[in-house]
């Protein structure tokens, strides 16, 4: 079975959200268009032709302002550069506000098999804080659109700790999430970057504690309604983790389309230039640039970083024996877990887990 994945990234957005420092723009006039077009373009000219990809993701950015001949342009693209037989999951991103009836059924239609919709909250007061355009009934109708269409994995992000938040805000959009019952649900928590409007206007983020208050919340509310917490942000159904995103969490190997995206081959982690105006002018035909190549070493110590955001945690045999009594303190702790020769963290050990991991990294 194929092992390679590919992400598309699409650096649009109608309007800049006030929380968000993604590459990503409002288009000029006529620019999508000429996007895809330079996309297709770099997608059929990739040196790895004739590959299976096992998925697929569409990512940005608003994937969801390319319109449905867009989409069947980009299909047309992969079908005809690799080959998608083996390919278990083709995830598109989109907002709320852009999903329509024939947007959805087009998408369904060309073997789109997972949506993945930015949500954040249902609180029409707190979406206008975050410079969201959609309302939480359009967010409803658009789920509800999606399901009429086909779609039986829908991915939903929520977001916690925004301004002026309290705990009964949180689990209320929690409630309302679960009653949706979508397939899988990430939450993340609010984090304020200097250079979006909320930095550079001194909105601050919310306090340790409430966050830390928040995060389990979410834990107990989500496990509770049936989710499993597989990873530091992410809860799914049973059989519904994301494919796409577990490639990145255990070190799997995925190609880069358009600006800003990343990939990693053949021990090289790469990007695609941020520069859309240019990837538009050369056609895609654009070089990456290189920005690491993984030794034996780096491979290591991923592993474990990356291993330690799942809840599958990591086998004991990848942390030096030294480090056991290290380990035994935080199960102690009730920060993590050994059991069957591995070791993992807790929802209260995923909190800290940046501080654990550091612990654990192997020596140089
Ligand atoms: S829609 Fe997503 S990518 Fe676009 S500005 Fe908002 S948060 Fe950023």
């Amino acid at each position: 079975m194929s092992n390679l994945s590919a992400y598309l990234h699409v650096p649009f957005c109608r309007r800049k959200c006030n929380y968000c420092d993604f590459f990503s723009a409002p288009p000029a006039p006529e620019a999508v268009s000429s996007y895809v077009n330079a996309l297709c373009s770099q997608i059929r000219a990739s040196s790895c032709r004739g590959e299976a990809l096992r998925t697929v993701y569409v990512g940005g950015g608003t994937p969801s302002l390319l319109s449905e001949d867009d989409f069947t342009a980009l299909v047309a693209a992969l079908l005809d550069t690799f080959d998608l037989t083996s390919c278990v999951e083709f995830t598109v991103e989109c907002n709320p506000e852009s999903v329509t009836e024939s947007w959805a059924k087009r998408l369904y239609s060309l073997g789109v098999n997972r949506i993945s919709m930015g949500v954040q909250t249902f609180s029409d007061a707190a979406l206008r804080r975050l410079g969201r355009l959609h309302t939480a009934a359009e967010a409803e109708k658009a789920f509800r659109i999606l399901r009429d269409a086909g779609f039986s994995n829908i991915s939903m992000d929520l977001m916690a700790a925004l301004p002026e938040q309290d705990l009964s805000a949180l689990e209320s959009d929690l409630d309302r999430m679960i009653s949706l019952s979508p397939e899988h649900i990430s939450v993340y928590l609010l984090k304020i970057e200097p250079n979006t409007p909320f930095g550079l206007t001194g909105v601050t983020e919310q306090d340790e504690e409430t966050q830390r208050k928040m995060y389990l919340l979410t834990h107990q509310k989500l496990t509770k309604a049936g989710y499993e917490h597989y990873e530091i942000s992410n809860f799914a159904k049973q059989g519904r983790r994301a494919v796409h995103n577990c490639v990145y969490w255990t070190g799997g190997e995925y190609l880069a389309f358009g600006p800003g995206a990343s990939g990693f081959r053949d021990g090289v982690r790469y990007r695609i230039p941020e520069n859309t105006a240019e990837f538009c002018r050369l056609n895609g035909l654009v070089s990456p640039f290189v920005e690491e190549r993984v030794d034996a070493y780096a491979q290591k110590a991923e592993a474990i970083f990356l291993g330690l955001r799942m809840s599958d945690g990591i086998p004991l045999a990848w942390i030096d024996c030294k480090k056991m009594p290290f380990l035994q303190r935080l199960c102690e702790e009730g920060l993590g877990v050994l059991a069957d020769q591995r070791f993992s963290l807790t929802a209260e050990g995923f909190l800290v887990s940046d501080g654990i991991v550091s612990a654990l990294m192997p020596d140089k």
